[in-house]
């Protein structure tokens, strides 16, 4: 039957084998399946031709820290200084490695929500600090509770890290919730993480909070976010951070000695994302939406329990029901149907029921994939 090894599943170690298949369908990477919209491509173009492929300093470009300034000031309701606040990485995936770094000593725990961004975890991990799961539920939509957070509180928590809308639960903090967790915060003196990669994909009326923006969390709360979603920019690598001067002056520092900085023509790709027009923002959350709607649909007839996304790339669900666990169900379906989901238990070891599949594919191709998942579940070994 299938080749499926025993846990710890090893996500990249699929992707290879997924690109070592002819005509896999990939529903893996959160990578956008849409070219970078024209404008951007223009504005890098430009930067080209105009010979701008010099160094900028470490802390990015001054014209694109203004825009991520002015951007949070009109999106988020979050004041920085672009000077001293704000931190231009190369992705947001350096972003959180440099914050790790930057923050946590040994012995420092990590509060983070349950299942998780694993990348993290190596993050943490190798900043010498030590994670603490606070487990969220598909039973309310995978909230991230204050009371859940202040159960993992000890005298060594440092840092509560916040992903919303989340990978890989889609679950959005309602604005109560983001309430409740800044009063934790406040009260227990935590540094707080606010990862907003997913913002601008919300559903069913969900509404994102920057925890930034609330009374009090400003000189706690380090945002993380970037390109690569939004823009449709995965491979251009420009994320950000923005936070207090303290700790932007220390992430600067750790940058420098990584990669210096983000890619120049990049950064002025950035730029043109951030202060062109933003239909495209919205023409991409609706078409994510459509299939959205369109998967939840076509997984109702199978014997799957997938919850519904209220933001983010990404469609949760329990196959369990198939009588199959996340991780023969993905390796099933790339070795007799050629299609690349990921085994939950990449996301937390709570989660080996669980697939994680992209809603980043055409809609004819989706469908096809609803085919062959179709074909894997009647064959179901019980
Ligand atoms: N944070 C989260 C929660 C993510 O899912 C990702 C990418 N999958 C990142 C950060 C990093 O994204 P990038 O490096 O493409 O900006």
């Amino acid at each position: 039957m299938s080749s499926a090894p025993a846990s710890p599943v090893n996500m990249f170690a699929l992707f290879e084998l997924a690109r070592a298949r002819e005509d896999a369908i990939s529903l893996g990477l959160g990578d956008p399946d849409v070219p970078t919209p024209a404008h951007i491509m223009d504005a890098a173009n430009a930067a080209i031709a105009a010979g701008q492929t010099g160094p900028t300093e470490v802390a990015g470009l001054p014209e694109l820290r203004q825009a991520i300034a002015a951007k949070l000031a009109r999106v988020n309701g979050v004041q920085v200084d672009p000077q001293r606040e704000v931190l231009v990485t190369t992705g947001g995936q350096e972003a959180l490695y440099l914050l790790m770094q930057a923050l946590i000593s040994d012995g420092d725990e990590v509060i983070v929500p349950d299942p998780r961004y694993t990348s993290y975890d190596g993050a943490v991990e190798s900043a010498g600090g030590t994670l603490v799961l606070a487990p969220t539920s598909p039973d309310d939509g995978f909230q991230l509770h204050a009371a859940a957070v202040e159960a993992c509180i000890t005298p060594r928590s440092k840092l509560l890290l916040v992903i919303s809308p989340n990978n890989p639960s889609a679950g959005v903090n309602t604005p109560e919730t983001m309430a409740a967790l800044a009063e934790v915060a406040i009260r227990h003196d935590l540094l707080v993480v606010a990862d907003e990669i997913y913002e601008a994909y919300l559903y069913d009326g969900a509404q994102h909070v920057s925890l930034a923006s609330l009374p009090g969390m400003r000189e706690r709360t380090i945002t993380l976010n970037g390109f690569s979603k939004t823009y449709a920019m995965t491979g251009w690598r420009v994320g950000y951070l923005a936070g207090p001067a303290w700790f932007i002056e220390a992430a600067t520092a750790l940058k420098g000695i990584v990669n210096v900085h983000a890619p120049t023509v990049s950064q002025w790709a950035a730029v043109a994302a951030l202060n062109g027009p933003q239909t495209c923002v919205e023409e991409l959350r609706a078409m994510v939406d459509r299939r959205r709607l369109m998967m939840l649909d076509g997984m109702a007839e199978l014997p799957l329990r997938a919850s519904r996304p209220q933001g983010g790339l990404y469609i949760w669900a329990d196959v369990s029901p198939s009588g199959m666990d996340g991780t023969q169900f993905s390796y099933r379906l790339l070795d007799e149907e050629n299609v690349l989901v990921l085994p939950g238990a990449i996301f937390g070891e709570a989660w080996g029921d669980w697939i994680r599949m992209t809603l980043l594919q055409p809609d004819e191709v989706l469908q096809e994939v609803l085919e062959r998942m179709r074909r894997i579940c009647a064959t179901a070994p019980v």
